[in-house]
């Protein structure tokens, strides 16, 4: 069974030392198969809102447990693009 995980890590800041919460995704192709396609998928510090995507030393890195995460296909302007062409669609008299 294939399954995406999501892994989430905490570090500190290097602006303000608040809490950093980096992401990242990984496929499981079955319960024994190492993770593959691993992608980062953002960070942001939670108290400033600045996007370091690195841990710097020495500040430990803090993970937490992977979350089952549902795959997902389209990307939000794919999204957006779809939309806009669905609602362009509906315009045209049929
Ligand atoms: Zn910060």
């Amino acid at each position: 069974m294939r399954r995406q995980y999501l892994h989430l890590c905490a570090y500190a800041c290097d602006k303000c030392g608040g809490p950093v919460i980096a992401g990242t995704v990984a496929v499981r192709e079955n319960d024994i198969s190492k993770e593959t396609d691993i992608r980062q998928v953002g960070a942001v510090c939670l108290s400033c809102g600045h996007r370091q995507s690195n841990a710097t030393a020495p500040a430990p890195v803090r993970h937490l447990l992977p979350i089952e995460w549902a795959p997902v296909s389209a990307s939000p302007a794919d999204h957006l693009t779809t939309a806009y062409a669905e609602a362009v669609n509906r315009a045209e008299p049929h």
